[in-house]
């Protein structure tokens, strides 16, 4: 749609909307529609066609069913795409519906086998672990990737910055070591404003849109970035399975875009800002940030990732009890799961994020995950600091 690829805060701003002007509006049109008229029944038929087998809609055809298409939606995954540096992408109901779906794609070329390296998401943990979609999965390190590998491996999955401990994960290293079989990259920590997978060897990037790329709080989404062959693949599973985004929630999503880097920097900014004076703190055994040098051994900040990133994460002195009544003593600071919101939360992952995690990979009961947001640090700190001395 743009004659040239745009610089990524030009592309945030205007990505998606390259038609705006000739339609004469400003910003993009809610389409709500469930269903849409066909001009007649033999291009109702082949629209359909089209869309059920994972195509995007030819010109005079029908968008036929909200299930199928829906043109707010693929503004979103227009704008993502470009940001990710990617052909396309598939906007999903939840990240979860997102990670399902590449599951699913992979499982239906009969390749149920997947090779996964901890930590990562609780819900993504779970979902593996459990062969809920009737995969079985492999726990490898990233270095011992090449030797778990099977013939009817169908995914590698990855998670960097990691959760929650923020180990970084070489991506360049590890779609090496996968050789033909798809890397699946969770970028949901670091957005494409500070990490682009893609460019680093992965095929699937996927994103709990829930958190930064929304960015406030109140859209539940997933979305993951690809080529055309999988988006072609990914897009049918998704008009199968049901796991839809609405397109109001597009819509927030595409407007969360446009002031994604500015909320990115200024949020890791203050993260590593808090991180330093937290490491320091007599109530913090250890803090885990990216952007702390002994959290990033490999230097990859800088040469994978453009910056830290605005999720710490604290092992308090004391232990379980110390962090759960920090959690609790935090006034400013939300006690609540999520992140990436304009808000900072404050969260225990043993307790909750990572609960259903098999005991050998559950974070250590010490450990708080903070969410940093666009408040001023010295407030964060203040509030950090009451909560912990009273703990
Ligand atoms: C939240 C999260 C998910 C799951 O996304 P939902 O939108 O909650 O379904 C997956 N990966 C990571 C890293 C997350 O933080």
């Amino acid at each position: 749609m743009q004659p040239t690829a745009l610089r990524p805060d030009t592309a945030a701003v205007h990505a998606g909307r390259g038609d705006l002007r000739t339609l004469g509006v400003h910003v993009p049109p809610v389409d709500l529609s469930t269903t849409n008229p066909l001009p007649d029944v033999e291009i109702g038929g082949e629209s359909y066609e089209a869309l059920a087998t994972g195509g995007t809609p030819f010109d005079g055809g029908s968008h036929v069913y909200q299930r199928l298409w829906n043109p707010t939606t693929a503004r979103f995954e227009e704008a993502l795409a470009e940001l990710e540096g990617c052909a396309e992408a598939v906007a999903f109901s939840s990240g979860m519906a997102a990670i399902t779906a590449c599951v699913l794609a992979a499982r239906a070329e009969g390749k149920g086998h997947v090779v996964a390296v901890r930590p990562l998401y609780g819900g993504t943990d779970h979902l593996l672990a459990t062969g809920l979609l009737g995969t079985e999965v492999t726990w490898a390190q990233p270095d011992r990737i090449a030797e778990a590998l099977r013939p009817d491996t169908g995914l590698v999955v990855v998670e960097t910055p990691a959760n929650p401990t923020l180990e970084l994960v070489d991506l360049a290293a590890v779609a090496e070591r996968c050789g033909d079989v798809p890397l699946l990259v969770d970028n949901t920590f670091a957005t494409p404003v500070l990490q682009q997978p893609a460019r680093h060897g992965a095929t699937l990037v996927v994103h709990s849109a829930t958190k930064y790329l929304g960015g406030h709080g109140d859209v539940l989404a997933g979305v993951v970035a690809t080529n055309a062959e999988w988006a072609r693949r990914l897009r049918p599973v998704r008009a199968l399975t049901g796991g839809i985004l609405h397109p109001l929630a597009g819509y927030l999503l595409h407007r969360g875009l446009q002031t994604l880097p500015l909320r990115i920097r200024h949020q890791s900014a203050s993260a590593h800002k808090l991180a330093a004076r937290l490491a320091e703190h007599p109530a913090v055994e250890r803090a885990f940030y990216p952007g702390l040098p002994e959290c990033d051994p490999a230097g990859l900040i800088g040469r994978q990732m453009s910056g830290p990133g605005a999720v710490i994460s604290l092992a308090v002195r004391g232990g379980y009890r110390a962090a759960a009544a920090t959690a609790a003593g935090c006034q400013l600071i939300t006690h609540a799961v999520s992140l990436g919101g304009v808000d900072t939360l404050i969260q225990h992952p043993a307790a909750l994020t990572h609960r259903p995690v098999a005991a050998e990979a559950k974070p250590n009961a010490s450990i708080l995950r903070v969410s940093v947001g666009l408040e001023d640090v010295e407030d964060l700190y203040e509030d950090l600091d009451q909560a912990m001395r009273q703990a």
